[in-house]
């Protein structure tokens, strides 16, 4: 008997008419001999929906509350399933975080995982129930409702996979599976097979939202093999292994962008020792991460500091850098926020030169003016206007030819 975990997405659980749907499948599943854990995400756009009203109250929602408001999304949908399956004449409980034991730390809005109780739900799953877990939700040493982050849903069901030793983690979402840009902005897409989890750790950092960043590193950690497949079809999807399962490394398997990230720079900072930390101080100890940095070197022992934070941290970090600048004796301080980062991803890239420099090739050919530029090992990221995010991807897609099953080993620029 096989214990499998599943895990369906906000928009495959949207409408009751879909959780029945899911319910559906989930029992075909079961009477097929399974021990079946369901981890459900709020019903689509409700928690956006709650948030909102967070904000609607407080500027800054206080952390606590904000979780213990928006966990509730996770609440309807598991009980709604569970009566669902029970509807059909099949056995079924519904659980939040803190009745499965999903306990975590105290960082509320972004907590981490640290332990799971395999108990309760080992219990339920030997009296034949369709264990039905709410995502995205645990609970601190002290009983507070923590939540894991956006799109922690996946954590959850990789969490408890790996934590349970299933036999396979399943996650079920509105596209059938991972493709090498978001099918929603380019209708060349093509659906990924098979991507080893470095690079799948890469895409969902830089934009790929389909599976969740710690998902994917908690996967690699526990060696889980993930299957990313849709909801609304029986095709395979993709499955995110380690890399010696995978017989051939494509050069780029992926585009994605991200436009989370706003553009910082402070003009004529005195080029002296000490001044980076001055500025970067107060801002990481605000909790404000930064991403790219770039300094350039001036005439006349000045310098201009250019770097990006989360868009939803901009106001903060401007507010700050505004009395930094003046106790640096910095010339000003200029920001843009409608910026776009657009990166390609491939572990063939450790042994290829000159994937950097075809991309920036092809953003010139775009008349793309690059702003910044990062790279690393399997990844090239540049940053350019908002307004040119399609361009670049589908430019780049044609041009790294990601549309075929096999990469040319010539790069069509022209
Ligand atoms: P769920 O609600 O099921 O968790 P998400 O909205 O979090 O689903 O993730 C699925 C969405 O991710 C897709 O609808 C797609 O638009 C987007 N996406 C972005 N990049 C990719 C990619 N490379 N492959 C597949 N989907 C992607
Ligand atoms: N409902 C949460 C969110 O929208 C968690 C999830 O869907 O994975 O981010
Ligand atoms: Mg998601």
């Amino acid at each position: 008997m096989a214990l499998i975990v599943q895990k369906f997405g906000g928009t495959s659980v949207g409408s009751i008419e879909k959780i029945q749907a899911v319910a559906k499948r989930v029992i075909e599943k079961h009477l097929e001999g399974n021990r079946m854990i369901v981890v459900l995400s709020a019903m689509a756009g409700e928690t956006d929906r709650l948030i909102g009203m967070a904000h609607a109250i407080q500027r800054v929602p206080d952390l606590r509350e904000q979780d213990m408001l928006v966990s509730s999304g996770e609440q309807v949908s598991v009980a709604l399933f569970a009566m669902a399956v029970k509807a059909a004449g099949h056995k079924a409980v519904s659980l939040l975080g803190d009745q499965v034991g999903i306990h975590t730390d105290q960082k509320h809005t972004c907590a981490r995982i640290t332990s799971i109780d395999a108990e309760r739900i080992n219990a339920y799953l030997d009296q034949g129930n369709i264990v039905t877990v709410a995502g995205f939700q645990g609970v601190t040493d002290y009983g507070d409702i923590t939540t894991l982050g956006r799109g922690g849903s996946d954590t959850t069901a990789v969490a408890l996979a790996a934590a349970l030793q299933a036999d396979a983690c399943e996650i079920f979402t509105d596209v059938e599976g991972v493709f090498t840009t978001d099918p929603g902005v380019y209708n060349k897409a093509r659906k990924i097979d098979y991507i080893s989890y470095d690079e799948m750790l890469e895409l969902a950092s830089l934009g790929a939202k389909v599976l969740d960043i710690r998902a994917v590193s908690m996967a690699k950690r526990f060696k889980v093999p993930v299957h990313v497949r849709s909801t609304f079809t029986n095709t395979t999807g993709t499955w995110v292994v380690d890399e010696e399962k995978i017989m051939e490394s494509l050069l780029v398997s992926g585009i994605t962008y991200s436009k989370k990230e706003a553009r910082i720079t402070i003009k004529k900072v005195p080029d002296q020792p000490g001044i980076a930390a001055k500025i970067f101080l107060p801002i990481s100890d605000a909790g404000i991460m930064v991403d790219m940095i770039i300094q350039n070197t001036h005439d006349g022992g000045l310098t201009d500091m250019t770097f990006t934070v989360l868009r939803s941290d901009y106001d903060r970090a401007m507010e700050i850098l505004g009395k930094v600048a003046q106790d640096i004796r910095a010339e000003e301080v200029t920001g843009d926020q409608e910026i776009v980062k657009v990166s390609i991803v491939g572990v063939g890239m450790r042994n290829h030169s000159g994937i950097a420099s075809t991309m920036f090739q092809i953003m010139s050919k775009e008349g793309i003016n690059i702003m910044m530029i990062s790279t690393s090992e399997i990844k090239v990221s540049v940053v350019i206007a908002e307004k040119y995010t399609e361009l670049a991807v589908r430019a780049l897609h044609d041009a790294f030819a990601l549309d075929k099953d096999n990469l040319p080993l010539e790069v069509d620029v022209d």
